[in-house]
């Protein structure tokens, strides 16, 4: 999405440790037209499938997931993060290890926002090793819903996140894919795609 690459190369800074800040439109201050953009984006390239509800993650991928949503019609659900839950069979629960915060946290969804057959598209802001997309999957195979598909803002290539999912043939949808970026200098390298 030539659009998006547009603003991450203008306002994307890259720092040390393999980490792409963009605060100043997606994860701080949130540029709401290019969000709706992206949600357009998400729904052409969906466009096929059924949909029922999204699922993502708190709390960066909540804003992204709610404008794309608009264009789906469904409701969002976001898997709730924490230091410890409830094993308390309401909920469906595992442990994602956080990229940024280098953490391992509890995540849960409750059990009535979730249910066996819903079909089910993932969306979150950024892909890096699959921790956090994984631990969404994981909570959709315990609910019995039917994974549509991951959409994805940014995906950084070099990692291994897109590769380990798509290879379970799960169809990866991301909308900018950095192969390369160095903190030294700020070069951002995006993958070539064919149009769509
Ligand atoms: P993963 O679980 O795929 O390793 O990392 C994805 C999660 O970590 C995303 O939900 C995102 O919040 C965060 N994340 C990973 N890499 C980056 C990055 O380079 N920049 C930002 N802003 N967030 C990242």
């Amino acid at each position: 999405m030539e659009l998006l690459k547009e603003r991450i190369r203008k306002d994307g800074i890259v720092k040390e440790g393999n980490v792409l800040k963009v605060d100043q439109f997606l994860n701080h201050q949130m540029d709401i037209e290019l969000l709706n953009e992206i949600g357009k984006e998400f729904k052409r390239r969906f466009t096929d499938k059924k949909v029922d509800k999204i699922l993502t993650i708190e709390s960066s991928g909540i804003g992204v997931a709610c404008i794309a949503a608009q264009y789906f019609h469904v409701p969002v659900v976001f898997a709730k993060k924490s230091q410890s839950v409830n094993l308390d069979g309401e909920s469906f629960i595992t442990k994602i290890e956080s990229f940024t915060h280098k953490k391992t946290y509890d995540v849960m969804v409750s059990k009535k926002y979730l249910k066996e057959g819903e079909h089910i598209l993932i969306i979150d802001d950024f892909l890096a090793n699959g921790c956090a997309v994984n631990g969404l999957l994981d909570i959709l195979e315990g609910a019995g819903a039917i994974v549509e598909g991951v959409g994805i803002v940014i995906e950084k290539g070099f990692q291994d996140g897109g590769r380990l999912i798509r290879n379970r043939g799960i169809q990866v949808e991301s909308l900018a894919i950095v192969d390369d970026m160095n903190a030294a200098d700020g070069t951002i390298v995006f993958r070539e795609e064919s149009v769509r």
